[in-house]
């Protein structure tokens, strides 16, 4: 169905065609029509990279009054990142509507937030919950006249710990607002959530016959812990077009990759909880625009991250929560585009990765890693590529080599050798130490450990990030 069919305002629809969107996603095709006709809350649900911005911000354009300029809309998104991308998404889609909007968050000075609110007299605020409740007991946030209440990624912000701070926003904005909430899955406290502050809410949810998206093809690797950075760089050396997200469980984690991969000569950028606003802003546009081809980053630091053309999103390890499973690769295969996932998992988790195949109604398939023979054949060709770059430039043109005088006693040195020899020679040289690391690890693949073991026995297992504590039948 094409946006022409709602018959939206010009100005909506010409920022619509702005963006290059011609048909509505199936969230947007659903939820925009309640979204404008139905005066009660609202409750979406629908995986990842679906379009759920727009299904809420279009309908949300034409209720604002254009007249007034207090604010009327408060977003709430669990980071700042999430409440970057939407205030983006707000500013092309009112293009050209007198609307303006603002973004509020933690980790940043309050002067130019303050300022923008004052002066700029924004209808929509986008923020974090934590930013939002300060700025309301300041006084400076007035929400008088909010009549709109949208909570995104609801299921992300309560996993992230911020009940009690929707909950007192909720509770701070008038009786008659209007509540829209977004999430990719219902979990209990989503669930308790809507029960308890929520008054019979309009229910939308775009059915899939799998929660994660059908355009991202998954993978698992069953492989020892210390080895999944290696298995990583199999994958990284032997794929030919990688611009991926890496995720890992720490910030520690987090941090050795990315600096291990640096001296490794692949360029990364890393995002973790540790980092200034202005690093990570300036790690995420760094990937963004392609001068990174990984972004190494732990689950919050990654959440709902919205960059386009994403080939591959790498998971060392299975995450702690089977939720984030589907949001970590929800950052690939979005608006249409295919991506691959890839999962390095310990061989005690296999368990976990079967609850992920029940979670999402899907099976992730087993992948063999990149083997040794295939690895050193795209070294040895890696090389003989750029040498023969420079024949091309030099032997095949028919000029000189630029060569060095030294160069006297190079060729002096071996006279005694055969060609044969020296070619031998000079491969051993460069490739032998390369070479030996790769058998060292050829066998990086460790065995599943997939044993049948009944739900009930399985309670109290818990993992000590290096494996599996003893296994249940041994208790
Ligand atoms: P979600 O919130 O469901 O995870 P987003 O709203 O972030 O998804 O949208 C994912 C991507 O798809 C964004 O880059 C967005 O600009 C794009 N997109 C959304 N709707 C459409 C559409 N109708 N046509 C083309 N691209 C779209
Ligand atoms: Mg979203």
């Amino acid at each position: 169905m094409s946006f022409k069919e709602f018959q939206l305002s010009q100005p909506l629809n010409n920022a619509i065609s702005d963006m290059g969107f011609t048909k509505a996603s199936e969230v947007q095709q659903k939820a925009i029509p309640i979204l404008r006709t139905h005066k009660g809350d609202f409750v979406g649900q629908a995986q990842t990279g679906t379009g759920k911005t727009a299904a809420f911000v279009i309908p949300l354009l034409e209720q604002i009054d254009l007249d007034s300029k207090n604010v009327q809309t408060l977003v709430l998104t669990p980071t700042r990142e999430l409440a970057n991308q939407v205030y983006e998404e707000v500013v092309k889609l009112a293009k050209y509507l007198p609307v303006k909007a603002t973004t509020v968050y933690g980790g940043v000075p309050y002067t130019r937030q303050i300022n923008a609110l004052k002066k700029d007299r924004p209808q929509i605020v986008v923020g974090t919950p934590g930013r939002i409740i300060d700025l309301i007991k300041q006084k400076i946030l007035k929400l008088n006249d909010c009549h709109h209440l949208i909570i995104d990624e609801a299921d992300e912000m309560l996993n992230m710990g911020f009940v009690e701070d929707v909950q007192t926003i909720i509770d701070s904005l008038n009786k008659n607002k209007r509540m829209w909430m977004f999430s990719a899955t219902m979990h209990a406290q989503v669930i308790r959530l809507i029960e308890k502050k929520f008054s019979k809410p309009k229910i939308m949810k775009v059915e899939k016959k799998t929660l994660s998206n059908e355009d991202i093809k998954q993978y698992y690797c069953v492989v020892r812990k210390k080895y999944f950075v290696e298995a990583l760089q199999r994958f990284i050396d032997s794929t030919e077009e990688c611009y991926g997200m890496i995720f890992c469980e720490t910030r520690q984690e987090t941090k050795e990759l990315a600096e291990f991969m640096l001296t490794k000569g692949i360029s990364v950028v890393a995002l973790h909880g540790e980092l200034g606003q202005a690093q990570r802003d300036f790690a995420m546009r760094k990937f963004k625009e392609k001068r990174a081809d990984f972004l190494v980053c732990t689950d919050v630091a990654g959440r709902g991250i919205d960059v386009s053309n994403i080939t591959h999103v790498f998971n060392m390890g299975l995450p702690r929560q089977n939720e984030s499973y589907v949001h970590r690769i929800g950052r690939t295969g979005r608006a249409g585009t295919k991506g691959t996932a890839i999962s390095f998992t310990t061989p005690g988790d296999i368990r976990k990765l079967k609850q992920i195949e029940y979670m999402i109604g899907q099976k992730i398939e087993k992948l063999k890693l990149p083997n040794s023979t295939d690895l050193k054949k795209i070294k040895v060709f890696n090389e003989l590529n750029k040498m023969n770059a420079l024949k091309v430039a030099v032997v095949d043109k028919d000029e000189a080599f630029k060569i060095d005088q030294t160069f006297e006693y190079f060729q002096g040195y071996f006279q005694d050798l055969s060609k044969d020899q020296i070619l031998k020679l000079l491969f051993s040289y460069r490739f032998n130490k390369e070479i030996r690391q790769i058998d060292d690890s050829a066998h990086l693949e460790a065995r599943p450990k997939d044993r049948q073991i009944s739900p009930r026995s399985n309670r109290g297992r818990r993992h000590n990030g290096k494996g599996f504590s003893r296994s249940s039948r041994s208790r």
